[in-house]
């Protein structure tokens, strides 16, 4: 049973930071930019936690972030430059801006989507076991005296 503890929450949503599987820490959880593995190559966790809508929630992480960004740099700007602010540049600078950080946001939004969960619905041993099932997609951990 894992408690649900400041120490044990961080450590895994470092791990979502750091594109790394929340679960065991390891490299390898993207496929591409916008993608993520169907599981971690390391301790197989299924990363959509075998839900089909998973990731609607990383989506409005996602445009949060952005619209955060967006606000935060646009005001900025203003201030700076007040009371001459080049407003169209602005506006077009920003639409530019939402475009290219919600792309730059993509897999980190939903690493941490991902993280957020497993601190509050951590993974259990029959998860694990299931996605250690398929062994085409799964290798198995390396172990210290394999290396
Ligand atoms: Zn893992």
């Amino acid at each position: 049973m894992h408690e649900l503890s400041a120490g044990r929450a961080s450590r895994i949503l470092w791990r979502g930071i750091r594109l790394r599987c929340p679960n065991c820490g390891q490299a390898g959880i993207l496929a591409s930019w916008f993608a993520l593995r169907e599981r971690c190559p390391h301790c197989g966790l299924v990363l959509d936690r075998g839900e089909s809508d998973y990731f609607l929630g990383a989506y409005l992480v996602n445009l949060v972030a952005v619209e955060l960004i967006v606000t935060a740099v646009l005001f900025g700007i203003g201030y700076a430059m007040w009371p001459r602010v080049p407003w169209t540049a602005l506006t077009w600078g920003g639409v530019v801006l939402a475009a290219v950080a919600a792309v730059a946001c993509y897999p980190l939004t939903k690493s941490l989507w991902l993280a957020f969960d497993v601190v509050l619905r951590p993974v259990t041993e029959e998860e694990l076991q299931l996605g250690r099932e398929d062994t085409r997609v799964v290798r198995a951990t390396p172990r210290v005296d394999d290396v």
